[in-house]
This record gives structure tokens, C-alpha cells and sequence, in this order.
């Protein structure tokens, strides 16, 4: 697409009559004129059951994705795996004149059977419904900012690729590939998930890694051959306090040991316990920091207090941490639209993962939270601000008119 000049905004170019009128004014029009039909769509989406490996609900809210994009004249390709299937939509397949990412997700938290006991409704300025926010609303503000522009005949003439996965909810076991695969010359990435504080643009997540440590000792009865023991439970308790220690709250160094089980006998303390494990994640903001972080959790296992007992950790980083300075070009070319559209779109870090941080990891600078703007999320209340799913739609399509 052409830019003109004047602030990123673009004139008529196929309007007839509306020539006059800016493009940030007339998507502002289209976008509340489909506010109805936005919500109808959510309605439908969130009456299934769509968690994590739910094939079932899956297949339903996909088939409706589907027609609607296909619809805007995308090739959509379903990719099946084991919880589901992901749908990866093209449009202006393989343009010479670059290619940008749209990712949403479809799973949610939830169990069979909760979709019909909390079904959508309408109260006030919010829309209520389970995975409505997270991340349902998401794809609903992707899927028509690209018909808006679509209609407008301003989408950008670049291959423009839609992905809505179907196991993001549990760390996009199958999806990750399709994010590797697409991310490939791709120049931008905009994730959907929910808006957050004063409608801020993420640019920065930080890394998660998920650990167990397991550690063997020697058994023995506590009275008899208490000499002999070595106790696994005290070896865990020692890494768990040097977890614990290695948090640093101003560098955003989050280390939480999160579940420890140890000895076989809680109601006769006779033996002296040969086996312990915990589950712990470390959750990091600098990248930069990341290997130097794997390497002292690593060493603990080499930091034995109690001679004899073995200590092993295994684990990874799940979530790679986001290089924020590879994002801030785009961040701009965000603000820029909501100036556009007369709003401030503060930069945010968050200590949460998401699809971004997978996508972001492939070297794509990449925004996220470009979803509408939720609350309580991950729960039978969660809702969404009806005012925001218009605002989000509006400033997407103003994205899309300025790439
Ligand atoms: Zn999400």
C-alpha cells in the first residue's frame, strides 16, 4: 500500500464520494456499524467448549472461522494435531511485497460442559461468555479490522497470515511449528491476546521456564539406622531455600518453588525419607540474563549438602523472554494509529507468556494485547468491554492501513 503524508492518513482511494473523509473516521464508522454483528459472531464462538484438546468444540468454532475467512477470500489450510486443529489463513499468498503474522487463539481453561452453564450474555457495557476475553474476542478483532480493510480495499498488498491456534492455553505444543514455519520472512507479528491496563501495547513478555528436581537419598528406619540415612527431603529443602534466594524483585527475576513431595508416611514419621521432588518455574524479564539463569539453577545439582544424596533437575525455558528493542519500530507504527484514531497507546512488559514470545523468538518484532480489553480472566466471570472490541477492531485496521 501507498502512505501519503498527511499523518499516516490516507485518503478515499476507492471511497466514491467519500473522498473528504479520513480513513481513521470512516473505519470508525464501519467498525461500530459491525459492533452487532462482532458480538453475534463471540456469542457463537464462546456457546462451545473449546479447552486445550476439546477436538469436539474445536472443530465447531473453527468451521465457523473458516467460512468467515474464506469468505474474505483467504486460503485456509487446517493443521491437525492432537489437540486440535490450528487454522493457518493466507491472504495475497507469497506477495513479492512482504508478509506480517495475526495470531489468536481458540482453546480456552475451561472443562467440558461450563460453556452451557455460563453461556454469553449482555449486561451492561460488557459481554460475558468463557474464553470470551481470552482469547476469543481476539480473533473477532483480527478477523474483521482484515474485512473492514478488506471492504475499503486498503488491506496491505503484503501475504498477510492468519493463525488461530488451538493450544496456546498449554504452551502451543503443535502450534509452536507453524509459528516457526510462518515466521519466516515474515517482517511483522500482531497476537490478539486481551488488552490490559489503559489499553497498552505489549512489547515486552518476559521468559518462563518450568523445572522439576528430583532427589535420591538413602532410606532407612530413623530410630535403627539413622546414621546410615540420607535424607532427600532436608537435600530438596536446601535447594528449594537457593531457589527461593536466587529472586531478584528489581530485575524481575521470579523464581517460585511451587510444589514439594517428599517421604512415603505421613501418619508414622519412622522413616527417614531416600526420595523428594518439587515443580518450580523461573520467570525472567532480560534475556540477556536467561543463559546465566539456566546455568545457576543447573549448578544446583552439584551443590549437595547431604553426602550421598543425588540431586537432578530437569526443565526448559518454555517462553522465550521478548527482545523489547525489536519491537519498538512497530510499537511506533502502533502508536501512530491511535493518534490516528485520537488515543495514547502506552508500551507495557508483562511477566506472562504468551504466542508472542514464540513467534517473537523466530527474530519477528512482534506487539501483542491487541485483543479487547478483559476481566477475569481464566474464570466463570470473565467479560469483556464492549466499547474496547470496537476500539480494538478500529485500531487494527488502522495498523493495517499504515503497513
Ligand atoms: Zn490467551
Amino acid at each position: 500500500m501507498n502512505k501519503d503524508e498527511n499523518n499516516g492518513i490516507k485518503e478515499g482511494n476507492g471511497m466514491e464520494g467519500k473522498g473528504k473523509e479520513n480513513i481513521a473516521g470512516i473505519i470508525e464508522k464501519r467498525a461500530k456499524e459491525y459492533q452487532k454483528a462482532q458480538l453475534d459472531l463471540l456469542k457463537e464462538l464462546v456457546s462451545y467448549d473449546t479447552g486445550s484438546g476439546n477436538k469436539e468444540g474445536n472443530d465447531k468454532v473453527v468451521g465457523i472461522l473458516t467460512k468467515e475467512l474464506e469468505a474474505l477470500g483467504a486460503s485456509v489450510k487446517l493443521v491437525k494435531g492432537e489437540y486440535g486443529s490450528n487454522i493457518v489463513a493466507k491472504i495475497n499468498e507469497n506477495s513479492p511485497k512482504g508478509k506480517i503474522l495475526l495470531s489468536a487463539h481458540l482453546d480456552t481453561v475451561f472443562k467440558p460442559g461450563e460453556a452451557a452453564k455460563h453461556p454469553f450474555k449482555i449486561e451492561g457495557e460488557y459481554a460475558y461468555g468463557l474464553g470470551i476475553s481470552d482469547d476469543k474476542a481476539g480473533a473477532v478483532v483480527a478477523y474483521y479490522a482484515l474485512k473492514i480493510m478488506n471492504e475499503l480495499n486498503k488491506l496491505p498488498a503484503k501475504e498477510i497470515v492468519v493463525i488461530f491456534n488451538c493450544d496456546e492455553e498449554i504452551g502451543s505444543p503443535t502450534s509452536k511449528d507453524i509459528f516457526k514455519e510462518e515466521a519466516k520472512n515474515a517482517e511483522y507479528a500482531f497476537v490478539f491476546e486481551p488488552a490490559r491496563e489503559n489499553n497498552g501495547i505489549i512489547t515486552q513478555r518476559g521468559g518462563i521456564g518450568y523445572y522439576t528436581m528430583e532427589v535420591w537419598g538413602n532410606e532407612v528406619h530413623a530410630g535403627m539406622r539413622f546414621q546410615e540415612g540420607r535424607n532427600a527431603v532436608v537435600e530438596l529443602a536446601d535447594k528449594a531455600l537457593k531457589l527461593h534466594n536466587m529472586t531478584k524483585l528489581e530485575d524481575k527475576l521470579f523464581v517460585n518453588v511451587s510444589s514439594i513431595d517428599g517421604g512415603n508416611d505421613f501418619s508414622v514419621p519412622v522413616m527417614l525419607p531416600g526420595y523428594a521432588k518439587m515443580k518450580f518455574s523461573v520467570r525472567l524479564k532480560d534475556p540477556d540474563i536467561m543463559e546465566q539463569v539456566m546455568k545457576e539453577v543447573k549448578a544446583l545439582e552439584n551443590q549437595i549438602i547431604i553426602d550421598g544424596c543425588k540431586v537432578k533437575i530437569q526443565g526448559e525455558f518454555v517462553y522465550v523472554p521478548m527482545k523489547r528493542e525489536n519491537n519498538l519500530g512497530l510499537y511506533e507504527i502502533a502508536k501512530k494509529a491511535g493518534k490516528n484514531m485520537g488515543i495514547e497507546l502506552d508500551e507495557i512488559y508483562t511477566a506472562s507468556g504468551s504466542d508472542a514470545n514464540h513467534i517473537a523468538s523466530h527474530g519477528v518484532p512482534t506487539i501483542d494485547a491487541l485483543g479487547a480489553y478483559y476481566y477475569g480472566i481464566h474464570t466463570k466471570e470473565e467479560h469483556i468491554l464492549i466499547a474496547s472490541l470496537t476500539e480494538r477492531t478500529q485500531l487494527f485496521a488502522n495498523i493495517l492501513g499504515l503497513l
